[in-house]
């Protein structure tokens, strides 16, 4: 069985890119039988989201920017 450490590696992989079944297979085998990893994996997850909806503000705070510059100026 995977250890707890290479788990946590395939955790944080999982973030950057798609596993291979083995990996995937090998993942969730280990976190059906350990709640310590099943916890780490929860909140990989939300640092995941959390970090996504960060970059999505900056882009839309950049977008807003753009569009305000360029935005059309109608007096009719
Ligand atoms: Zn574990």
């Amino acid at each position: 069985m995977m250890m707890c450490k290479g788990a946590t590696r395939l955790m944080s992989l999982k973030q950057d890119r798609r596993l291979t079944f083995q990996e995937r297979i090998s993942l969730r085998l280990h976190l059906s039988m350990c709640g310590a990893c099943r916890q780490c994996d929860r909140q990989f997850a939300l640092l995941h989201r959390a970090g996504e909806r960060f970059e999505s503000r900056l882009s839309d705070a950049s977008r807003d920017d753009a569009s305000r510059q360029a935005g059309p100026e109608r007096s009719e």
